[in-house]
């Protein structure tokens, strides 16, 4: 039986089902969201003068009470399946040092991943890291509907209503994507400390990947463990990339940042190497990268 299914991660996984385009509601279905449910945004710094921005897509493990777990048990919910381990309080540290904005998802991804192009049938993903997700299965088109105009939206909403604001400031928006990876995939270990993914824009990637291999202490991906070449509908490629504003992606092994002190000192060695590299003169001009 073929699914659609999902490594958790940004990588490619089997196609079989499309997120079609959302349906009108029929009607009968109950509020997705209660009293005591989380806000599907939490925007951090909404007034900050700065350039950067930080998005953090996988910032949350949180399922609406009205799904009751998806039927996954509670050992499940914690994994990186469901959100990126530390990203978030990595995105709230650096948001800190920066006194930048920060955009962060207020649900999990098995819920619906807001890093994905909703015609990406890992969008509402049936298995994810071989973890099948029984709420998710023959979910109809309303269902659907309503996770994205209930979570998705909101949140994609949000992310570009703050770069709007930078840009009606008349700064160009520097786009940072915060994720967290698992440091083993289907028994393969995954040697890097931390990754920059990156398309064809270089002014942020290659500065800041020069900027931690500089550091000495850490093995730097580029590009991996997930490559952010020719990939379509994430939250960069669709806020940043065709407006030609400078991007980048990270992502932080996620045992390194699964406590306190580890989030303090990857905040700090990010915000070492971002703090000179984003007053570059080129990262204030957009710059179109065409595709070749
Ligand atoms: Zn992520």
């Amino acid at each position: 039986m073929t699914s659609s299914s999902s490594d958790g991660g940004h990588g490619p996984a089997a196609h079989t089902r499309p997120v079609t385009a959302p349906a009108p509601a029929r009607g009968g279905l109950p509020p997705l969201l209660g009293p005591d449910d989380p806000p599907p945004v939490t925007v951090l710094h909404p007034d900050a003068r700065g350039a950067l921005l930080l998005v953090c897509d996988h910032a949350s493990r949180a399922i609406p009470q009205s799904l009751g777990n998806l039927g996954l048990p509670e050992e499940q919910l914690g994994r990186h399946i469901a959100y990126d381990i530390g990203a978030a309080a990595l995105t709230r540290r650096l948001a800190e040092r920066f006194s930048a904005t920060a955009v962060l998802s207020g649900y999990s991804r098995l819920v619906i991943d807001p890093n994905r192009d909703l015609e990406d049938p890992t969008a509402i993903p049936v298995i994810s890291d071989g973890v099948v997700i029984p709420g998710n299965r023959a979910l109809d088109a309303a269902a659907q509907a309503q996770r994205v105009e209930t979570l998705f939206r909101p949140y994609q909403e949000a992310v570009a209503r703050e770069v709007a604001r930078v840009r009606a400031g008349g700064q160009v928006p520097i786009l940072l994507s915060v994720h967290s990876f698992t440091p083993e995939m289907r028994g393969v270990p995954r040697p890097w400390h931390i990754g920059v993914l990156w398309d064809r824009d270089p002014r942020l990637p290659i500065p800041l990947l020069n900027a931690l291999r500089a550091d000495g202490r850490w093995r730097v991906g580029d590009n991996e463990p997930y490559s952010g070449r020719d990939t379509t509908g994430g939250t960069v490629e669709t806020h940043a990339t065709p407006a030609g504003y400078p991007n980048a992606l990270l992502e932080v092994r996620q045992d390194l940042i699964d406590d306190d002190a580890g989030v303090a000192l990857w905040a700090q060695v990010l915000g070492d190497a971002l703090e000179h590299l984003l007053t570059a003169p080129d990262l204030a001009t957009i710059h179109h990268y065409p595709r070749v």
